[in-house]
């Protein structure tokens, strides 16, 4: 395996000069390199093949023993030199401090095609960013971080790939509920891939310590590397990069919002500065359609990263970033504008995406109110998101409504006569809408189904996979792996996928309640 390795990040950039691995406050420096632990039998599990191709790695490198090292962190590749990245960020709202790569252990860029990657690994062991924990990653989660973001880049959602998925045959301590029942499971690690694993936290930590020419050094990189369209260093182009990571970070949330992700550990530690989804944790997809659904346990009480609040966090996320990035402007009101700017963006791009899911095309007054009553009437008994918005697709008339998207239900014992009424309501006013459009039934269905997914990596599903990978069976992985890549078509050969969540995942451990632990 040989990869065209080309270092900007280490080359150009601050080091910490302290090369061993004791956790510490690091300052003046962007990171601080670390080696991968060795593990005792590192296994490969899984590849992406089109990630691989991304990065010039062959099926039959795929294949190697040396591939194997290296994405388990067996082996450093040769002349080049492993790094942990120090970062803060704000966690559940507060401002925790310096954070870090505690358990990612970067190896190297590739450059490949006219595209520069980074190449990482998630529980490689640690680093002085490890704080108390172990640097380590469990199966589970590995599992859940490998097939969701592969998911959502085949969805068209903004995110970091996976690569590969290893099992380390070390055993790893963790307490799932945090209620004192520690247990082992099997170490495992993802090497995972993106442009640039910068979060906001990256910035926040330079203006936290009032390091303004570090953070101005880390400014400047990530706009000649990532932004480099914005022109040469200059208070205007730290504004148009404001602006610009701004209005990505919307888009990828309303994409988030369209298919039913819900992130569920929006701190600005794990907030991409290019606007990609970034560490799978806690995440969930929505089931029945909720905007005050969270996967995440730990956020039980106040539900901060609920479905309905990810834009908004992500305004207050971006408050945090206009903050940390104050220093290198100085001037308030371009700031402002930015993130008023971004409110009314919500609005419009939020409207735009829903009608889409209604395959509503034309302007009308009445639009506004059609998608809250529908919104309205979704949350009235548990009604499955995927399910309903992709058999709307398939809507003729107004009398045959319900029962065309009968099957979204998951009690109808529930669905009252004056819930039906309510529904009925809806179908007419929907009905009358699409009369003012132009499209035909056929157009409007295809054009739906490829906003409305039919299949998502159901909370129950990644379960499955975890609980056979435990018993060393991995084709689940695989199986759901190939679904997954064509989530908008029609798999006759897949229908089973397309089912609302069984009763026995409904409050099942890793289906509806998860937490940070992982
Ligand atoms: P997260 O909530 O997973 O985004 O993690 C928040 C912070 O905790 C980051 O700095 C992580 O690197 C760190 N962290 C999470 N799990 C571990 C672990 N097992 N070992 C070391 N650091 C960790
Ligand atoms: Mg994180």
């Amino acid at each position: 395996m040989k990869l065209n390795i080309k270092n900007t990040f280490t080359k150009e950039l601050p080091a910490d000069p302290n090369l061993d691995n004791s956790r510490r406050q690091v300052t003046e420096a962007v990171f601080s390199y670390a080696t991968p632990k060795q593990t005792k039998a590192p296994k490969v599990i899984h590849t992406s093949k089109e990630m691989a191709d991304e990065l010039g790695i062959s099926e039959e490198d795929l294949q190697s023993e040396f591939f194997r090292d290296i994405v388990t962190g067996n082996q450093v590749y040769p002349n080049t030199k492993p790094y942990a990245m120090c970062y803060g960020g704000h966690q559940f709202g507060n401002w925790a401090g310096q954070l870090g790569d505690g358990r990612a252990i970067n190896l190297f860029e590739v450059e490949h095609q006219h595209k520069n990657w980074k190449v990482q690994l998630k529980g490689a062991g640690e680093t002085p960013y490890s704080r108390t924990a172990d640097g380590l990653a469990v199966l589970r989660s590995s599992i859940r971080e490998y097939l969701c973001a592969e998911a959502m880049f085949h969805l068209g959602v903004p995110t970091t790939r996976s690569l590969s998925l290893s099992l380390t045959d070390d055993d790893v301590l963790r307490d799932v509920l945090y209620n004192g029942n520690p247990a082992y499971e099997k170490g495992a690690i993802v090497s995972r891939i993106s442009p640039s694993f910068l979060r906001f936290g990256n910035f926040e930590i330079f203006a936290a310590r009032k390091d303004v020419k570090n953070l101005k050094n880390l400014v400047d990189y990530t706009i000649k590397h990532h932004f480099s369209h914005l022109g040469t260093a200059s208070k205007k182009t730290y504004i148009n990069f404001f602006k610009e990571v701004s209005e990505r970070t919307l888009d990828m949330i309303i994409h988030w919002q369209r298919v039913g992700f819900v992130h569920g550990v929006m701190n600005t530690d794990n907030m991409s500065i290019l606007g990609l989804t970034i560490d799978y944790g806690p995440y969930g997809w929505l089931e029945g359609f909720d905007f005050g659904w969270t996967p995440n346990t730990t956020d039980r009480q106040n539900k901060r990263y609920r479905y309905g609040n990810q834009p908004n966090i992500g305004l207050w996320n971006l408050y945090q970033l206009a903050n940390a990035l104050y220093p290198t402007i100085e001037e308030v009101e371009p700031l402002e504008a930015v993130l008023n700017q971004y409110k009314i963006d919500f609005e419009e791009k939020s409207f735009k995406m829903m009608k889409s899911k209604l395959g509503l095309f034309s302007d009308n007054k009445h639009d506004v109110q059609l998608i809250q009553n529908l919104e309205d009437t979704l949350q009235l008994v548990e009604t499955d998101m995927t399910i309903f918005f992709r058999l709307l697709s398939d809507f003729s008339d107004a009398k045959s409504g319900l029962n065309l998207i009968e099957k979204a239900f998951y009690n109808l014992d529930d669905v009252s006569d004056e819930i039906k009424r309510l529904w009925n309501l809806w179908f007419n006013s929907y009905f009358e809408r699409l009369q003012k459009e132009t499209l035909s039934n056929s157009e409007r269905k295809e054009k739906m189904d490829a906003v409305n997914p039919k299949y998502v990596l159901r909370n129950y599903m990644a379960q499955l996979a975890i609980d056979a990978a435990d018993d060393g069976d991995y084709s689940l992985i695989d199986e759901l792996n190939q679904l997954l890549k064509k989530p908008y078509s029609e798999q006759p050969e897949n229908e089973k996928w397309f089912a609302k969540r069984p009763e026995w995942a409904r409050n099942k451990v890793g289906c509806s309640m998860l937490s940070c632990s992982s």
